[in-house]
């Protein structure tokens, strides 16, 4: 069933866990999700990445949010749709007449004041239109620049308390020892700075970052108030891999439109995977 991203993370509040959000490229991988949260009966969010649009070309908006409404009323479980880290009101704007009911505005590489007001600018304009915002305070940097080591870029209490009443967002994406991409090392969630956060703030927490930190610490950060978790690099590399073993298993298939077969394999093996991912961390 098609639902409203801030209604799943109530429900996550509700049971004390985090929904999953996946970033999927395509309906391949948005098709896995909403098949491996129905086999499970976990709610889920699948996510854009506006690259994949924009850069990428696997998709476009409206096709992408229709896609995804039309998935997740095929199933009883909620499954919302979610904007990825989107940068200018513009384009967050177009996003919403294209179908998205909930978005991300980061304004994390600006200083507060500006991340402030330009996430205040489209909140307004989005609450309008019906639409939920995740805003980010601190800034979740590259895995590959060793940016979750660097304290200076984790969330301050204070400053999250201001943000969030000055911004008047529906979600907050912390910064507390994660990053983006692969990390070179084992990550440590600091989660004596997620608990200063989470008495701070009325809204739910978001943890970016997800690919590589160990199942134990993010079971903690989820019952210490993290609503919705994104995992997008660990799934990716799923897919790639499901790709080369098929391409290696059909080397010889003589059929000429051996390609048709593709999506079924794909989902095969990324559901496995995702069902995996969502009765090890969530708890609904
Ligand atoms: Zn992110």
């Amino acid at each position: 069933m098609f639902e409203r991203v801030e209604n799943i993370l109530k429900i996550a509040e509700e049971k004390n866990t985090a929904a999953i959000a996946f970033i999927c490229m395509d309906f391949v991988m948005a098709r896995s999700v909403v098949c491996a949260a129905h086999a499970t009966n976990t709610p889920a969010i699948v996510m854009l990445y506006p690259e994949h649009v924009s850069l990428q070309h696997t998709c476009n908006l409206s096709g992408y949010a229709a896609m995804v409404k039309e998935l997740a009323n095929s199933v009883k479980v909620p499954v919302g749709l979610h904007l990825d880290h989107d940068y200018t009101y513009d384009s967050i704007i177009d996003a919403i007449g294209k179908g998205f009911t909930s978005v991300m505005m980061d304004g994390s590489m600006h200083d507060l004041d500006t991340n402030i007001s330009l996430t205040k600018a489209v909140v307004r304009k989005a609450h309008e239109l019906g639409t939920a915002v995740e805003g980010e305070i601190g800034h979740v940097g590259s895995a590959a620049d060793a940016d979750n080591y660097k304290e200076d870029l984790f969330t301050k209490p204070e400053a999250a308390e201001k943000f969030c009443r000055e911004s008047g967002v529906d979600s907050l994406a912390v910064s507390i020892g994660n990053a983006h991409g692969e990390y070179k090392e084992t990550p440590h969630l600091n989660m004596e700075r997620l608990e200063e956060i989470k008495a701070a703030v009325e809204v739910p927490l978001v943890l970016h970052g997800g690919s590589g930190i160990p199942d134990d610490q993010l079971i903690t950060a989820f019952s210490k108030g993290i609503r919705k978790f994104n995992l997008g690099t660990e799934f990716l590399g799923r897919y790639y891999d499901a790709m080369g073993k098929y391409m290696e298993e059909n080397r010889n298939n003589s059929n000429p439109v051996k390609i048709i077969d593709y999506p079924e394999y794909i989902q095969a093996e990324l559901q496995p995977y995702l069902e995996e991912r969502m009765k090890t961390l969530c708890r609904f």
